[in-house]
This record gives C-alpha cells, structure tokens and sequence, in this order.
C-alpha cells in the first residue's frame, strides 16, 4: 500500500498533476496502519499547492428553518419535525453587529446563510442592500448562500459584490436522490456552474456520513474536480432529532481524518474548510485535520449547531504557527 502513496506524492509533488479516480480509489483502500503516512502526504500538498495560510470565515444565518425543500439530514426543512422552528429574515443592525463580532476574529469573509430553495425578488433585493452595507463597515469579503439561482440572479448578486456564493452539491449524483426528493443534484450542478460563470467564488461544500460508499466518495471528488471550486467546506452528519438521518451513527475520527486527507489529495489547490459536525467526530483532534489537508475554518457557530468559540480555534492556530490571511486559489 505504501507504494500507492509513494506513487501519489510523486503525481502531486513532481508531476503537479490532479489524481484520476482510480487512484483515488486506490488510496481509500489504505487502512488506518497507514492513515498517518496519508494525511502527512495530504500536508505536504495542501502547502505546496495552497500555502501555510488558515483562511477563517464566520457565517450567520439570516433566515433559519421553514425551508420546502427534503434534504434528509437538515433541520431546517419544514417537511420534518424537528426543534427549529422558523423565524423572519434578520434586520441590518442584528445582521452587522454578527459581522462586526466575526471581523474580531481576525476573519476575512463572513457569509450570510439562507434556508430556501433560492431566493425570491425580496429575498434578492435584500440581499443586494445588505451585501455593501457589511463590505463598507467590515472590510470583509461577503459570501451569500440562498439555493438554487435561476434567470439573471448569479449576475445581479455578482454585480452587487458577493464575492463568493456557497452551494453545496452535498454528495454524489448517484446518491443525492437517496437524500432528496424536493429537487435534483443536477438543478445544484447547474447552479454552480452559473456561479462560476458570471465570476464569483465558487465555494461548494459536501457532507460525509449519510451512509454513501466509498466509492461515491471517490465519484464525488471527481465531481469537484470538473467543477473546480475554490472553496470546498467538509461537513460531517451530526444526526439531528427529527430528521430521517438521525438514526446514523456520527464518523468515527479514523475515517474523518482519513477522507480529509483524500479530499486535499484528490483537490490539492482548494480552500479545505473545516465545517459543520467536526466537533462530534473529531472531538481533541481538531488540531490533526489541520496537518492533514484543512486549510480554513469556519469560527463561532453553526446554522442549527453550537461550535467551539473563535477563542479556542484561534489558540488552536497559534500552537499549530499556522498564519491567518485570506486565500485565493488557481486551478
Ligand atoms: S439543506 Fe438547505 S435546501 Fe435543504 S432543507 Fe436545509 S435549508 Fe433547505
């Protein structure tokens, strides 16, 4: 098994050429007697191809829960019964004083989070009032996700300043149906090829754990790697009362680091985010998957979940000598 890593560090390191699927496939075969070797390789790459830098991002959401869509591991969807309960669009001044808490961090993109299936003309205009307003008073970069964009919506959030828009393909084609039925992985696929077109940031996170083989793990990566994202946020299923995945058992820590080091390896330039469930998987080593491929967190908390506060992440940072800056990437 070694030799497959021999092999990947040198397509990676020497040739700098991206993995093909059956290598990546190869790689995930690696038991945990190698994990350590793999998410050194995994290190190794993400400095080569992205640099020392942790890119740090506060997200707040301004419109929680009440969504029609189905995602099975959400909730915020109005079709389970579930303890989040929906609540108006934010106002600007709730909405800035979360920025301003976000900036003290020491974060450089905050991203505004919708729970819709995309947004309608109320939803866009305000978003084009708020996006400036929190660019002039932060400094920030200002990130939107509010679903699925159609018609001319990727242009106008583009031209009003959004620099990066976050939609998720979540897991593989061949998978999504399993978890949603409201609508399809290729309406998300076509989205975020929008999003790229007009010019925005591309961040396109996926959530690990709702019971998709390895395999469509591999086809997943793969997925992203025609996409080219610049931002992919790595989420864990942490199993939410009420939902049809709250029966799932959480991954492991072995795993999790494991799938971190194939994600950095099998998309070596991306900003590797730390996201939702990292707590529950992997517990006192957070610090491990930031020597294993993760190269940005997202500080404070999440949408429906309670993260560890930005003052133990950014210790975390300090004792790692890991430096804060923003990140741009080039595939
Ligand atoms: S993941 Fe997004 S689209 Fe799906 S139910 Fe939750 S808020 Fe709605």
């Amino acid at each position: 098994m070694t030799a497959i890593i021999d092999h990947a560090r040198s397509a990676l390191l020497e040739h700098r050429r991206l993995l093909t699927e059956e290598e990546l496939s190869a790689l995930a075969e690696t038991g945990e007697d190698e994990l350590s070797a793999l998410a050194e390789l995994a290190h190794d790459v993400r400095l080569a191809w992205a640099g020392d830098q942790v890119e740090v991002e506060g997200i707040l959401s301004v419109k929680t829960g009440g969504c029609p869509e189905d995602c099975h591991f959400c909730s915020q969807s109005s079709a389970f019964d579930t303890e989040v309960k929906a609540t108006p669009f934010l106002d600007t001044e709730e909405v800035l004083a979360a920025a301003r808490e976000t900036k003290a961090t020491g974060a450089t993109e905050f991203c505004i989070v919708l729970a819709v299936k995309g947004p309608d003309e109320k939803t866009m205009t305000r978003l084009l009032e708020l996006v400036p307003i929190i660019e002039t008073e932060t400094g920030m970069n200002v990130a939107v996700s509010a679903g699925i964009l159609e018609g001319d919506q990727a242009q106008r959030l583009a031209d009003g300043g959004v620099h990066r828009y976050n939609h998720n393909l979540e897991t593989a084609g061949s998978f999504f149906p399993s978890i949603v039925s409201t609508h399809s992985w290729q309406e998300r696929w076509d989205t975020c090829e929008e999003i790229k077109r007009v010019g925005m940031e591309l961040c396109c996170g996926v959530l690990l754990g709702m019971g998709e083989t390895d395999a469509q793990r591999v086809e997943l990566i793969g997925q992203l790697q025609q996409l080219q994202p610049q931002e992919v946020p790595v989420n864990f299923l942490n199993p939410r009362p009420g939902t049809p995945l709250q029966i799932r058992k959480p991954v492991g820590a072995a795993e999790a680091l494991k799938w971190i080091s194939l994600f950095r390896l099998g998309l070596p330039p991306v900003i590797l985010r730390y996201a939702g469930g990292r707590e529950i998987t992997l517990g006192d080593l957070q610090s491990v998957g930031l020597t294993s491929g993760i190269n940005a967190l997202i500080v404070g908390n999440y949408l429906t979940t309670l993260g560890r506060t930005p003052d133990e992440d950014l210790a975390m940072l300090e004792d790692l000598a890991m430096p804060v800056g923003a990140l741009s990437v080039a595939w």
